[in-house]
């Protein structure tokens, strides 16, 4: 079968990986079944993992059971299988690490690096956005009145510098652009930021590929990694599928869900969608025939600087 690929050149390889040790990782959040634009992410983070001999890693982000939907893991399992996809080793829970991620909290409080902050959603209502939400002004920095409260990790404004592998380099100041964030959140939950932080460490994952949307966050991950001595993976940010409307695929825009009846024209679409450009004649190709040329081809490359993919062209919005 012909390989579409046409010049765009290669990413050899992100940091300093040692070969064979590459660990990645598909971590959807449990709150609806996968639709296009989680199966782009679970697409590209599993081929990057085939195209470096690495270990593929499924985490569910289940610490949101406000946000979650009854039903998802299951749905998710399904698609992922009916998919053919192959994870290494067992699926993991992020709930189920509540111990280490409350240990990291508590190793920052006793640090100094995190406080207790009694501000309330109200209290903050005034307060300056910036692009990743309200900038926390540093109110509870020196100590907080009781009550309820969260716990936030202190920022200073050295700018956080990092590569990403398809969007370049990206530079955030968190003092300036986020102030001090959450950690723990004041209902108790785990902050995102935190556990995804303390899962990814835990899972020596090398390298994070997904959607471009969650580029914002790095600079806060890469700021608790460092606090908390994990080594920082490469990060690799794909462009997210957009409805006719511009927005995000998302739950709450009303992405479907993709079929688990007949996969392979929707697999078909989601590595055309990542330029991958499939040849015709996989159309009638088995889903095996279809993941063999896909090992064999997958250039992330082809979608550099790309930042949204119109899901609506390949009839997925
Ligand atoms: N759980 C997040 C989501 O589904 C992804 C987290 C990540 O890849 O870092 O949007």
């Amino acid at each position: 079968m012909q390989n579409g690929s046409s010049a765009t050149g290669t990413i050899a390889t992100g940091n300093a990986i040692p070969a064979g040790s590459y660990v990645g990782r598909f971590a959807p959040s449990p709150t609806g079944p996968l639709h296009f634009g989680s199966l782009l992410a679970a697409v590209a983070s599993y081929l990057e993992a085939r195209r470096r001999h690495g270990k593929w890693l499924v985490r569910i982000e289940d610490i949101d059971p406000p946000r979650e939907r009854p039903g998802s893991i299951r749905d998710i399992f399904q698609a992922l299988e009916a998919y053919g996809f192959e994870w290494d080793g067992e699926a993991s829970l992020q709930s189920s690490n509540r111990d280490a991620q409350d240990a990291a909290v508590q190793i920052l409080l006793d640090q100094g690096w995190a406080y207790r902050c009694g501000c309330s959603r109200r209290d903050l209502a005034n307060q300056r956005q910036g692009k990743l939400g309200t900038i926390y002004p540093g109110n509870c920095r020196n100590g907080f009145g009781g009550g309820e409260f969260s716990v936030r990790v202190r920022t200073d404004d050295q700018p956080i510098v990092f590569e990403d592998l398809l969007q370049g380099p990206q530079s955030q100041s968190l003092e300036s652009e986020s102030g001090d964030f959450v950690i723990l959140r004041r209902d108790g939950l785990i902050a995102y930021q935190l556990a995804v932080v303390v899962d990814d460490g835990l899972q020596s994952i090398s390298e994070v590929v997904r959607g471009i949307d969650l580029m914002d966050s790095t600079a806060r991950q890469i700021w608790l990694q460092r606090l908390l001595g994990y080594p920082t993976p490469s990060y690799m940010h794909i462009p997210v599928a957009v409805n006719s409307r511009g927005q995000k695929l998302s739950k709450s825009t009303g992405a479907a869900a993709i079929p688990v009846t007949e996969p392979r024209p929707v697999l078909l679409s989601a590595l055309a969608a990542l330029r991958q450009a499939p040849p015709a004649d996989l159309d009638g190709g088995t889903l095996e025939e279809i993941w063999a040329w896909a090992f064999e081809f997958w250039n992330p490359a082809k979608l550099r600087g790309l930042r949204t993919i119109e899901a609506a062209d390949f009839a997925m919005d």
